[in-house]
């Protein structure tokens, strides 16, 4: 998106990127249907990037997630709006949208320069890079780095920029697993069975150290390692944050979240017979499979023969999570190049001529498209804060 700006102002871009072609984490993202803007209002999309709120609403005040479908369509892909307000493309892939998009940065001017390892920069300034061909370096009037965070490190971003940058005076905030899965004692016979599984509807509460509850809805999955998935992606900056503060996290799990727990214990209460208790699940509430499994193996003996204390953890299931999983298996990260080492227009105070954008900057948000928005967003506020650099030192070259 820098690029972009910057060519279409008449500006020579280079482009380069450590891996063999551009854009591989925007093309995966597209294996998961591409999800590239929300169209809630404003207010509550901008809320979506917490403690940095601010900070992105000054990146998106005019390329926002309007500007952004509007820029999606001209470049002839239509979009929709899902269900859930999540904005995708039509076909729902990535890689028709970045074939259009590379052939238009080329058509303006941008030359790529493939397999270009960033290497930080010599005394003299010049940007380094290792190449097939050996070491080069590259002089350059302004420079904006788009390194990204440090999830999945084969497609790309591996954060290997960041001592580079923290030898030169920036602030950096450690890379941390946003959006991510955690770990969870299962048992041996539970993982066996049921890895891989979806838990369809549940809602999941997770209480903030200040006592506030977030709740929300939807659906998660049981890994070989604990557990994943949108839901849980949605709650795991809490989550990762408690496992940090205090080593310990737990979330409840509401496994019949349109039920109310009266009507659950009216349910369990039903004579049941000569019926197992597993059947009565089935037949009174419909709980069976992994949901059933799950109570059975968060739940000690007496606790599941219990029909009030069973009742009340159906509609609110303890359940320890023991750590985030390794950033690099994360949707995405959080930490990065603080706001308070750079410009408002995203230049490093401590390297005049350099700009920061898209995730290595020290900023998160849930799954939802406001990750790619805010990547937009900031590209172009980066590639304006270069176009007024570059005006400048030009300026003054002219004038002394
Ligand atoms: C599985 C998955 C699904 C996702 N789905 C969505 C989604 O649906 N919606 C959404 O909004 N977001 C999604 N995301 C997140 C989104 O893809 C990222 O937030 C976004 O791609 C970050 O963009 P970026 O340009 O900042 O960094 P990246 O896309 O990571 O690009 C950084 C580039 O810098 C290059 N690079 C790094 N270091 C060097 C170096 N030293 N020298 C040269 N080049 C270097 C890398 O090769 C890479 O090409 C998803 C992420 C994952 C992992």
């Amino acid at each position: 998106m820098a690029a972009e700006v910057l060519a279409q102002h008449g500006i020579q871009v280079d482009l380069y990127d450590a891996m063999p072609s551009v854009g591989r984490k925007f093309l995966l993202a597209g294996k998961g249907g591409m999800n590239i803007t929300h169209a809630e209002a404003l207010p509550q999309f901008l809320s979506r990037y917490g403690a940095r709120r601010e900070e992105i609403t000054a990146l998106l005040q005019d390329f926002g997630p309007d500007q952004l479908r509007d820029w999606i369509h001209g470049l002839g892909i239509a979009t929709f709006v899902g269900s859930s307000q999540r904005v995708f493309p039509v076909d729902m892939k990535a890689a028709p949208l970045l074939r259009a998009w590379l052939h238009r940065l080329r058509e303006a001017g941008v030359s790529f320069h493939m397999r270009h390892r960033w290497q930080g920069w010599q005394d003299d300034g010049q940007l380094c890079f290792s190449t097939p061909q050996g070491d080069i370096t590259v002089a350059a009037n302004a420079v904006v780095l788009a390194l990204g965070g440090a999830s999945w490190a084969r497609l790309g971003s591996d954060g290997a920029w960041l001592p580079l940058l923290q030898q030169r005076g920036v602030a950096v905030a450690p890379l941390r697993a946003a959006n991510c899965g955690f770990d969870v004692n299962w048992s041996e016979h539970f993982r066996s069975r049921h890895a891989g599984q979806p838990l369809k509807t549940v809602a999941a509460t997770v209480t903030l150290q200040d006592g506030t509850q977030l709740r929300r809805q939807g659906e998660c999955v049981i890994s070989d390692s604990g557990i994943e998935g949108g839901l849980i992606y949605t709650l795991s900056a809490p989550l990762r944050d408690a496992l940090e503060a205090v080593g310990s996290a737990s979330l409840q799990l509401d496994l019949l979240p349109d039920w109310p727990l009266e009507r659950v214990q009216q349910e369990l209460a039903h004579p049941r017979g000569s019926r197992s208790l597993s059947s009565h699940l089935q037949s009174r509430l419909k709980l069976t499979g992994v949901k059933a499994a799950l109570l059975r193996e968060c739940l000690g003996a007496e606790d599941y023969q219990d029909m009030t204390t069973l009742a009340a953890n159906i509609k609110s299931l303890p359940l320890q999570v023991q750590a985030a999983r390794p950033i690099d298996e994360a949707i995405s990260s959080a930490g990065g190049v603080t706001f308070a080492a750079m410009q408002q227009d995203l230049m490093l105070h401590s390297l005049p001529g350099v700009f920061c954008a898209g995730e290595m900057l020290d900023w998160e948000a849930p799954t939802g498209g406001y990750l790619l928005t805010a990547c937009f967003g900031s590209g172009r506020q980066a590639a304006l804060g270069a176009l007024r650099w570059l005006a400048e030192t030009s300026n003054k070259e002219h004038t002394s």
